[in-house]
């Protein structure tokens, strides 16, 4: 005779804490660094910052996103267009 085994509920969580923007966020598409997990847009905005030529690392890019200073990231991002 053969029982089921009772249904376990999976514990995967469908939202994870993003470290830099202090968020739960969805946790699909999360990127874990060796301190630090961040979100999908803190992922990126990291990368795109790196790829800008700033130097800077993920506990740096944590705590500025922390202190509200990840704005100037995406300043960097957007080239000014205009000549002045
Ligand atoms: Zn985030």
């Amino acid at each position: 005779m053969l029982s089921n085994p009772p249904a376990v509920p999976t514990r995967a969580p469908l939202r994870r804490f993003c470290d830099a923007c202090q968020r739960p966020r969805p946790a699909v598409g999360f990127v874990q660094t060796r301190r630090y997990d961040l979100c999908t847009a803190c992922a990126s905005a990291y990368t795109a910052a790196r790829d800008a030529g700033l130097q800077v690392t993920v506990g740096q890019f944590v705590r500025d996103a922390r202190f509200g200073e990840a704005e100037r990231y995406r300043l960097r991002l957007s080239p000014d267009e205009h000549d002045g």
